[in-house]
């Protein structure tokens, strides 16, 4: 399944996240293979529509779907000169979907800070310039292999040798590899490098816990938000001390404490969603007298393949898929009213799931 990593430099809250992540982590009953690496966190992904088709269905279960986060400590100034972890962290980086990157936004005497004061601006460089450094080495290597090749003026090496030009321009100019744009036929060349910056990236802005409610005087908050615009990357502000005691409590509990501070969601929540988005997810529902569940799919899915998320054999004996969309169910009240209203269609192996499509699939065994 898809995952995110968590990076950040040293004392910037990531282990306080981590923990409130794993704290809030799922029930291993209900997802009897989500994963047993201590860096590894599991959390159900918040979706209220969930609740809604429990309430109308009352199943006998109901299961969230999860997303992944992965704890990648070390990266300190240096890393890709092989400093502290170095090259292992690169490497751990490397085998992620997205990436969090954690920057500390809070005041705090008693937390030391690396670099000896709070300067997010300054933090986000020194990790993203590792990972250019990181990726600039890559790059030079393959242009080291390929320009040979294009000097005997072989086309696919000429035509590789521009991408990575034109790559390298951008990196040594302190931009991200997720910034340049490409042809579509460019884009095999690009995703074969397997590059640390071109992957999908968000800032988490862990400010102070008095900044829950209203964090709007908050100048980290404000220069990070700056920064991330220019690069069309999105912000998280959470409080990762917070979060931990969040995640402690159950669900009745959250309720009240979140009200108590004025908040509708709590951070976690939000950086769930929001990293669902960056990569891309999208759900679709089963709903049975049994079980009530989400399944997550990657937008653009034709049915038979978001079909194969929940077994191979229903991908690979999809007929057709009975569908309805969340709106029409919450409307009608239940599927046999939908039905007879005409909201049910019978989808083909060309239709292109909806997020929050209520399915049923139809296979062969
Ligand atoms: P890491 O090195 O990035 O994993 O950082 P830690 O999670 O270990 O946090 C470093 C220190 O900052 C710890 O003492 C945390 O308790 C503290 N810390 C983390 N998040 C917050 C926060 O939101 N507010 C405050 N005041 N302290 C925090």
């Amino acid at each position: 399944s898809l995952t995110a990593g968590i990076v950040g430099l040293p004392n910037v809250g990531k282990s306080t996240l981590f923990n409130a992540i794993t704290k809030a982590g799922v029930e291993a009953a209900n997802y009897p293979f989500a994963t047993i690496d201590p860096n590894v966190g599991v959390v159900e992904v918040p979706d209220k529509r969930l609740n809604e088709i429990t309430k109308l269905v009352q199943p006998k279960k109901t299961v969230p779907t999860t997303i992944e986060f992965t704890d990648i400590a070390g990266i300190v100034k240096g890393a890709s000169r092989g400093e502290g972890l170095g090259n292992k962290f690169l490497s751990h980086i490397r085998q992620v979907d997205a990436i969090c990157h954690v920057v500390r936004c809070f005041d705090d005497g008693n937390i030391t800070h690396v670099s000896g004061k709070v300067d997010p601006i300054s933090d986000i460089e020194t990790i993203n310039l590792e990972l250019i450094l990181a990726d600039l080495e890559t790059i030079d290597k393959r242009i080291a292999r390929v320009g040979k090749l294009a000097r005997t003026k072989d086309k696919d090496a000429v035509a590789e040798m521009e991408v990575l030009e034109k790559l390298k321009e951008a990196l040594e100019n302190d931009q991200l590899a997720n910034s340049v744009e490409f042809y579509d036929e460019q884009l095999p060349f690009v995703r074969n490098l397997f590059l640390l910056t071109r992957k999908k990236m968000l800032y988490v802005a862990n400010i102070g816990e008095d900044e829950v409610t209203d964090s709007s005087d908050n100048p980290y908050l404000a220069q990070v938000r700056e920064l991330a615009a220019t690069q069309g990357a999105e912000v998280v502000p959470v409080c990762a001390r917070l979060e931990e005691e969040i995640a402690e409590l159950d669900d009745e509990e959250k309720a009240v404490f979140l009200e108590d501070f004025g908040i509708e969601e709590s951070g976690l929540d939000r950086l769930i969603q929001h990293v669902y988005s960056l990569l891309g997810l999208a759900t679709y529902f089963t709903a049975g007298e049994q079980e009530v569940r989400a399944w997550t799919f990657v937008k653009g899915m034709k049915a038979p393949q978001a079909a194969g998320v929940i077994h191979s054999d229903f991908e690979r004996g999809f007929i057709r898929a009975e569908t309805v969309s969340y709106d029409d169910l919450i409307n009608y009240q239940s599927m046999s009213a939908a039905k007879e209203n005409g909201r049910v269609r019978s989808e083909g192996k060309e239709y292109v799931v909806q997020d929050g499509d209520i399915m049923l699939f139809r296979f062969n065994v």
